[in-house]
């Protein structure tokens, strides 16, 4: 599955966050940093309307969206890749994960103590990145020094990470993150494999008070400005209010967002916006017993798509059975589909596209 690490320094309200996040009142938030110590897994739905709509077409028994992990990552602070506060660990925890969601505070409010003693989330987003680029660039320094003996042995797959492990070092060392060195195609893979932090796609957090959460604020501005010109992507949200709603049934949660002026809960555009950053995309698959959501990579071809159900199925991957979301609708469900002639036979080469409803023939 996919993985989101929620990461920002203490007081910013990650806790209060991941709590709404996953309902859960265990990681109770308090007003002191450090709350959090065991970094915290929680699965959330991945809302999408469409496999409602599927379900009830197929009179389906179940509901099964797809899911996505999120971690919260606690502790990170100024001199953390020095092992400070919670220090090193926390980097490993990072360095699992697909994607951080950045939660800056843009919120003023006296009673709840800032680590720095003043609001300035783009200064804050800068604490935390520059831990991340000397965590790499530690790392990247370790790791070249266990090369040498390799470099010398002539190995190929050394001298690849050798060479993109020295890119990133010369950008770090200029003090940019490693996600500004530009790769080949060819090395894509590899470069996806070092794993640094400074490479990981970053969906800043802006967590703003209750009343600015439709508007979003000066603070929330500016981080929307940064996050543009880093090519990552930000949201508005007010962890207050999330923490509200997730005590609240869907009927009394969406008067709620009515009054806040508020179309959607800032979770669930949290959620997509993780979506779009990894460039993930949704098929399902739909029958009586369970209608249900898959997540993939976009470009993903058919067998690897069956895959993420069993390996079996891409294995044996004979074909797929093919209905475009729209055509699933229009002709009221499979049979409608098949007798319009909308049902497709699709080949190992096809890519899958988003919101394909699937079923996969395959040799055991
Ligand atoms: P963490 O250390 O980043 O996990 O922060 P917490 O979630 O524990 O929040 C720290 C304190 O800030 C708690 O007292 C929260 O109630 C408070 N807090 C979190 N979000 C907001 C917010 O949007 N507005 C205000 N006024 N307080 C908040």
């Amino acid at each position: 599955g996919f993985k989101m690490g929620i990461v920002g320094l203490p007081n910013v309200g990650k806790s209060t966050l991941f709590n709404a996040l996953t309902k859960t009142a265990a990681a109770q938030a308090a007003n002191f940093p450090f709350c959090t110590i065991e970094p915290n897994v929680g699965e959330v739905n991945v809302p999408d309307a469409r496999l409602d709509t599927l379900a009830e077409i197929a009179g389906s028994k179940a509901i099964l969206p797809a899911r996505m992990t999120f971690v919260d990552i606690a502790g990170l602070v100024k001199g953390a890749s020095k092992g400070e506060g919670l220090g090193n660990q926390f980097l490993a925890n990072i360095r699992e994960v697909d994607a951080i969601a950045h939660v800056l505070r843009c919120f003023e409010d006296g009673d709840v103590t800032h680590v720095e003693g003043r609001v300035d989330p783009v200064a804050d987003a800068d604490t935390i990145e520059t831990e991340l680029m000397l965590a790499d660039l530690e790392s990247i320094e370790k790791r070249r020094a266990n090369l040498v003996r390799k470099l010398k042995g002539n190995d190929k797959e050394a001298q690849q990470q050798d060479r993109l492990l020295a890119a990133a070092q010369e950008a770090l060392e200029s003090g940019k993150p490693a996600r500004v060195v530009e790769v080949d195609e060819e090395d894509a893979k590899a470069w996806k494999m070092l794993q640094l932090l400074t490479t990981k796609p970053v969906l800043y957090v802006c967590n703003v008070s209750e009343e600015e959460a439709a508007s979003g604020n000066a603070h929330s501005e500016a981080v929307a400005k940064m996050a543009a010109a880093e090519g990552n992507s930000h949201v508005i949200i007010s962890a207050k209010i999330e923490e509200e709603i997730s005590q609240l049934d869907d009927e009394e949660a969406e008067m709620f967002l009515g009054e806040m002026g508020l179309e959607e809960a800032g979770l669930d555009r949290l959620i997509r916006a993780g979506y779009e950053l990894l460039h993930l995309e949704t098929y399902f698959t739909v029958g009586p017993k369970e209608a249900r959501a898959w997540t993939i990579k976009q470009g993903t071809a058919a067998p690897q798509a069956a895959g993420v159900i069993h390996g079996d199925f891409e294995k044996g991957f004979i074909r797929a059975e093919t209905i475009a979301f729209d055509d699933f609708v229009a002709c009221k469900g499979e049979q409608g589909a098949k007798e319009a002639g909308k049902m497709r036979a699709e080949g190992k080469a096809y890519v899958v596209k988003d919101g394909d409803v699937l079923h996969f023939l395959f040799n055991t």
